[in-house]
């Protein structure tokens, strides 16, 4: 064999590099990572408001498309991924938020010891260090910098604290703290005005050491196996087809996209559907690709009557001197998100826990349709936007191989809006929208509502705009779920693909469910908690 190594990690996205670093950390492991991507060394990539420029740069992105969707009116939804060193958590928003506490319970409860809140807190604590010092929910000495750059924060943010209050939500200073509730600032991965991604935080620092190598546009076609027992991969690196052996372990990290896709081509799924393929089954698990779970956004714009960040971000003036301040003194709009602040609220009182995650922007921009030019242009007039998307869908897609083509992309059907009760909550949501938008605090900063417009009024009306207008906010999970019936689950608590030996998958392709808030840092918890299984399995290996 060419190469070989202990542990193979298939992609450097957010959870392939906390395994990089956690599995190379005591040296005595030889650690592979295989990224189909190349480098992250890019202006855009490092600048926090790149995130606009690299969303359609197939430099860097898998940009894939679902198929049409029946519930959002036979639209197709565009799912950019990162294809780049850091994966995802190089072109994503960088909006930190772990989710709530009773998501890691359900996890739990649905049958996955190990893995309820109180197991999965010290792994969120050990991988961060918070900007806001750390106590007994948040860290102070990890990898990954959380940081909260309120104070820089638009103006127009206190504004919609304002009209919440006027409501009857609370404001909660640390929605990673004891509770999520309420509205408040956003904290983001960045650090002195640069992104923090999960290549920046652990991958660098790992690759530092001897133990642990990147191999980069080195795409994996498909794991290797000695019957049921993972013994390397097969990869293209430049346009040549080479392979590794993993000694202990091959471990996917490919996105909830490209995991179940690695597992259908190297023969785990659904046995029919691998046989139509001509791909030659290894265990038959149902499951891969099924479950498929994600995050829809409905969004209002408004025209203001007060200034907005569009005032400072449209003239050409005023985005040479936003330039020139990122480059002067590493701050200004660039160095942030534009998801300032928001909330995570029950968008009706009926309802147990909050249920929607609301993002309030101080800015209105046209959206570019796929590849066309950069994300967003700001609107000429000053405006805002508030928007809503339901925290835990109850609509289940999938997503499988169209063909045994390695190089082909996947067919997606994220089957949006299937259930009345995602359809309920996303209209009680929109409604919800509006009440703020006529209290005092928000009614006297609003110039008219641009869209949807006064034209949408019933019931039926703000169905149909949701079904028109709703999109994803890039949260997909679930396709290789974790769970203890491998009829429907495909990997166990250890994260270990049933039905095989040796091979594992972590990223938040394994989420049994989807959490309430945006995925990355939980992401990086479950790899964080995974290295750990990983490393006490070793020794209890080498006690054997
Ligand atoms: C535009 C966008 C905005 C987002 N905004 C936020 C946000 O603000 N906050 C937040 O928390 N989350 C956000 N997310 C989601 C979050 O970034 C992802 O959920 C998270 O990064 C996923 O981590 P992962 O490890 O599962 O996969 P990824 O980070 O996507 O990593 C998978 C890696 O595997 C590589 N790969 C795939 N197939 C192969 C193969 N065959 N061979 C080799 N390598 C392969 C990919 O190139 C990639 O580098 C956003 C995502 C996107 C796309």
């Amino acid at each position: 064999m060419e190469l070989e190594f202990d542990y193979v990690i298939i992609g450097a996205g957010s959870a392939g590099c906390v395994l990089a670093n956690r599995l190379s950390a005591d040296g005595k492991n030889r650690v592979l990572v295989l990224e189909a991507g190349g480098s992250d060394r890019r202006f855009w990539i490092q600048t926090p408001i790149g995130y606009g420029k690299t969303f359609y740069d197939a430099a860097v992105n898998w940009k894939y498309l679902t198929e049409p969707e029946p519930g959002i009116n036979n639209r197709r939804s565009y799912w950019p991924r990162g294809k780049v060193v850091g994966g995802s958590s190089s072109i994503n928003a960088m909006v930190y938020i772990r989710g709530q506490q009773q998501d890691y319970d359900d996890w739990r409860d649905l049958g996955n010891p190990g893995w309820g809140w109180q197991d999965v807190l010290p792994y969120f604590k050990k991988s961060e260090t918070y900007a806001g010092g750390g106590d007994d929910f948040r860290g102070c000495d990890g990898p990954l910098y959380v940081n909260n750059p309120s104070a820089e924060y638009h103006p127009l943010c206190r504004q919609f604290f304002e009209a919440a209050q006027q409501q009857g939500f609370g404001v909660n200073p640390d929605f990673n703290g004891a509770d999520q509730e309420g509205v408040g600032y956003y904290q983001i991965t960045t650090r002195d005005g640069r992104r923090m991604s999960a290549a920046r935080a652990y991958l660098y620092p790992a690759l530092k050491r001897n133990n642990c190598e990147l191999i980069t546009h080195a795409q994996v076609t498909r794991i290797r196996f000695s019957g049921r027992v993972a013994t390397g991969v097969e990869f293209v690196h430049k346009g040549r087809t080479r392979q590794v052996e993993a000694r202990r372990e091959v471990i996917v990290s490919a996105g909830a996209i490209n995991s179940p896709q690695i597992l259908q081509l190297s023969g785990i799924g659904d046995p029919e559907l691998l046989k139509d393929f001509g791909i030659e089954p290894v265990t038959g698990l149902p499951g891969v690709g099924r479950n498929l779970q994600d995050h829809l956004d409905y969004c209002i714009y408004y025209k203001s009557l007060v200034p907005t960040l569009n005032n400072r971000l449209y003239p050409w003036w005023g985005k040479l001197f936003a330039g020139a301040q990122y480059l002067l003194f590493r701050n200004g709009p660039l160095s942030l998100s534009v998801n300032q602040c928001g909330g995570f609220l029950r968008s009706h009182p009926s309802r147990p826990r909050p249920n929607i995650q609301m993002y309030f922007a101080a800015i209105t921009y046209t959206t570019a349709p796929p590849g066309q030019r950069p994300l967003m242009r700001p609107d000429p007039y000053p405006g805002f936007l508030n928007s809503i998307g339901q925290t835990r869908p109850t609509s289940r897609g999938h997503l499988q191989i169209d063909s045994a083509d390695p190089f082909a992309p996947v067919t997606i059907n994220p089957n949006y809006l299937s259930t009345d009760e995602d359809l309920a909550q996303m209209l009680e949501g929109a409604k919800l929208l509006r009440a703020l938008a006529k209290t005092p605090a928000l009614a006297q900063i609003i110039d008219e509502e641009m869209r949807p417009g006064p034209g949408v009024q019933t019931d039926d009306e703000l169905i149909e705009d949701i079904r028109n207008r709703a999109d994803t906010v890039f949260h997909p999970s679930c396709t290789c779920m974790m769970g203890p019936d491998p009829k429907t689950a495909v990997v166990d608590t250890n994260c270990r693909v049933y039905g095989v030996e040796r091979l594992r998958v972590v990223d938040t392709s394994v989420f049994p469910t989807l959490i309430s808030g945006n995925t990355n840092g939980p992401t990086i918890m479950v790899a964080e908690k995974a290295s750990d299984l990983i490393l006490d399995g070793r020794e209890r290996q080498s006690f054997q």
